[in-house]
């Protein structure tokens, strides 16, 4: 598959793309005998997924992972959805709570990629990744930015290890635990990096060849509109937050994409979760609080914390 291919899929009609979401669900069910289950978000993607499965198996298992970092709304939408007739979900956690995952590892800030490149500059400075994002090797990697590379040396670290100790490691648990397989929400229009890996991959079943994680992403040819089609369409329940101005939900507090001008999480999370918002802010690395922390990211945009923006002539 190529980039002209996808682009292709991605020009379907919604009909077309149902079509090819049930087939590739069912290929994967029968396949697998039956031992699959939906990773459940409770976000709106998931929801249209766990939709289209149960069309082809209505007994489907849904798995839901609560972080600890997840909006009340989405925890309450999980749990109505449980207590539903005919719903089979599981709710999972994490071995670690958000607050020792940042004090241990490191705080999820800027982006996944660049918290991984400045923790190994910081911590593994004579390795060959960290000497290839400093720019002192020559390689097709992009190498670390130069507004961030000043936080090599705050006290605080930097770290994408979160989604690995409150995400990844309790779906790997319970993948072992169970012998099940799981079928995800993900769309390659996300990101890069997921348009690369669907690209890469070449369907949206994978059956564990050459060494790869045995999934299935039905959705991976969907496109945004795609989904609020579908849900209007369904005439789907979805989670509150959506409508209190929620663009996107995953983790309540991640600092990943906080440095976005348009990126509305911590407005919205300080509006309507002030208690919580606060509780956040106070978490821990190396005796630096993540407001802290978050307050230099934002400053590198000339962003302020919700709680901390200077006053103007209209206020
Ligand atoms: S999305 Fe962010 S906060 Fe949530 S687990 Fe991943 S890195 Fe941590």
């Amino acid at each position: 598959m190529d980039l002209k291919e996808l682009r292709e899929r991605q020009s379907w009609t919604l009909r077309q793309k149902i079509d090819h979401s049930l087939g590739v669900i069912d290929q994967f069910v029968s396949r697998l005998n039956g031992q699959v289950y939906v990773g459940f978000s409770g976000g709106k993607d998931s929801t249209v997924l766990l939709d289209l499965c149960r069309i082809v198996k209505p007994d489907i298992k849904a798995v839901f992972c609560n972080t600890g970092n997840e909006y009340p709304d989405i925890v309450r939408f999980v749990r109505e959805l449980k207590n539903t007739e005919g719903y089979d979900i599981e709710i999972i956690y994490p071995t670690l709570k958000p607050a020792q995952v940042f004090e241990k590892y490191g705080f999820p800030l800027i982006g996944k990629e660049l918290s991984e490149k400045l923790y190994y500059c910081k911590h593994h400075k004579e390795s060959m990744r960290a000497k290839i994002a400093m720019g002192l090797e020559p390689s097709k990697w992009y190498i670390l930015p130069k507004k961030w590379k000043h936080f090599i040396n705050y006290k605080f670290d930097i770290n994408n290890t979160c989604c690995k100790k409150l995400k990844k490691e309790p779906f790997a648990i319970y993948d072992r635990k169970n012998k099940v397989f799981p079928i995800l929400g993900i769309m390659a229009c996300e990101s890069r990096q997921r348009q690369a890996t669907y690209i890469t991959q070449g369907s949206c079943n994978v059956f564990g060849e050459n060494g790869k994680i045995t999934k299935s992403l039905p959705l991976s040819i969907w496109l945004e509109d795609d989904i609020w089609a579908y849900i209007r369409d369904r005439g789907l329940k979805i989670a509150d937050i959506y409508h209190k101005g929620a663009k996107r939900t995953g983790c309540m507090f991640c600092g990943y994409g906080c440095q976005f001008k348009d990126d509305n999480r911590l407005q919205l999370c300080y509006e309507l979760y002030p208690k919580m918002y606060n509780h956040f802010m106070n978490y821990t690395n190396n005796g630096v609080t993540y407001r802290e922390a978050m307050r230099k990211v934002l400053a590198v945009n000339g962003l302020f914390l919700p709680d901390e923006k200077p006053k103007t002539l209209f206020d």
